[in-house]
C-alpha cells in the first residue's frame, strides 16, 4: 500500500515529467475514481491548460495548473502514477497500453505523452480542488515542536496516534511499525505518556525510515518488514515478535526492546 515515500516518488515523477505540457485530452469516464465529478467535468477543467507544480502532504498529492483548477490525486491502496511516453516505447492512451483495465484516469499531453493513474484495485481518486485542511503537517517535515504538541498527548495507543492523518500526515501501517521499532517504543503506549526525549526519538525515526524508503524504493524495504510474520524474530535481539491489532491494523513489535 502506498505510504508517504511512495507518494513522494509519484509526486517527484510528475514534477520531473508532466509539468509545462499542454493538456489535450482527459479520460475521466470512471465515475467511481473521479467521484463526485460527472464524466467530462475534469476534462472541461483541465484541457487547454498545463500543470505548473506538484505538491504533497502526507499521502495526498495535488497538481496546480496555469489556469487555476487544481487536480488532486490519491493512490489509494494499490495505485501508481505512470508517465507514458511514446518515444520511450511506454504505453500511452492511443498506443499499446499494458494494463488498459487498470488505467482509471488519464491526462494526455500535446507531445503524445500521458499521465496515468494505474490502479488494480480502483481505490485511487482523481478530484478537482481537493480539500486538505483536515490533514496534519507532513510526517517527513513536521517540526520538533509541532510533533511534540500534536503526537504527545491523549490516551490513544502510540501507533494509532501517529497513523491519525489529522495529527501528522503520511504514516501508514508498515512505516509506523518500522519507525516504532527503530525508536524502541511500544505501539501500545498511551501517546500522552511519552516524554520529550522519546517524542524526539520517534520523530527522528519516522524521518529516517521515510528517507530510507524513498531511497530504496518503498516502505517494504524497511529493516523490520521481513520479520513481520507470525514466526518472525526481532532482527536486533532475536526475541519472538509480538502481534496484535492496534488502531485497527495488524501490528508487530519486539516485546523486549520496545517499551
Ligand atoms: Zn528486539
Amino acid at each position: 500500500m502506498p505510504e508517504l515515500p511512495e507518494v513522494e516518488r509519484a509526486r517527484a515523477l510528475i514534477e520531473e515529467r508532466a509539468l509545462g505540457r499542454e493538456i489535450v485530452a482527459v479520460d475521466d469516464a470512471d465515475t467511481y475514481v473521479c467521484r463526485p465529478h460527472v464524466p467530462g467535468e475534469l476534462s472541461d477543467a483541465l484541457v487547454g491548460s498545463q500543470f505548473t507544480s506538484a505538491h504533497r502532504r502526507g499521502k495526498t498529492m495535488w497538481v496546480a495548473t496555469d489556469r487555476g483548477p487544481v487536480l488532486g490525486l490519491h493512490l489509494g491502496m494499490a495505485g501508481k502514477i505512470v508517465i507514458g511516453d511514446a518515444e520511450a516505447g511506454e504505453p500511452k492512451p492511443d498506443g499499446p497500453v499494458l494494463h488498459p483495465v487498470w488505467d482509471r484516469f488519464t491526462v494526455e499531453f500535446a507531445d503524445g505523452s500521458a499521465l496515468i493513474l494505474r490502479d488494480k484495485r480502483r481505490l485511487g481518486r482523481a478530484v478537482l480542488d481537493p480539500i486538505i485542511d483536515h490533514l496534519g503537517p507532513d510526517a517527513a517535515e513536521v517540526t520538533r515542536k509541532a510533533f511534540r504538541e500534536r503526537v504527545g498527548h491523549g490516551a490513544a495507543p502510540l501507533k494509532a496516534r501517529i497513523m491519525d492523518q489529522s495529527v501528522i500526515a503520511g504514516v501508514g501501517n508498515l512505516l509506523a511499525d518500522e519507525a516504532l521499532w527503530q525508536a524502541r517504543l511500544s505501539p501500545l503506549r498511551p501517546a500522552g505518556e511519552l516524554d520529550d526525549t522519546e517524542l524526539d526519538r520517534l520523530r527522528n525515526a519516522i524521518r529516517a525510515a521515510t528517507r530510507s524508503a524513498m531511497r530504496k524504493g518503498g516502505v517494504h524495504t524497511g529493516e523490520l518488514i521481513p520479520h513481520r510474520t507470525r514466526d518472525g524474530h526481532c532482527p536486533r535481539c532475536g526475541s519472538p515478535m509480538s502481534r496484535a491489532t492496534v488502531g485497527g491494523r495488524t501490528t508487530y513489535w519486539c516485546p523486549t526492546d520496545q517499551t
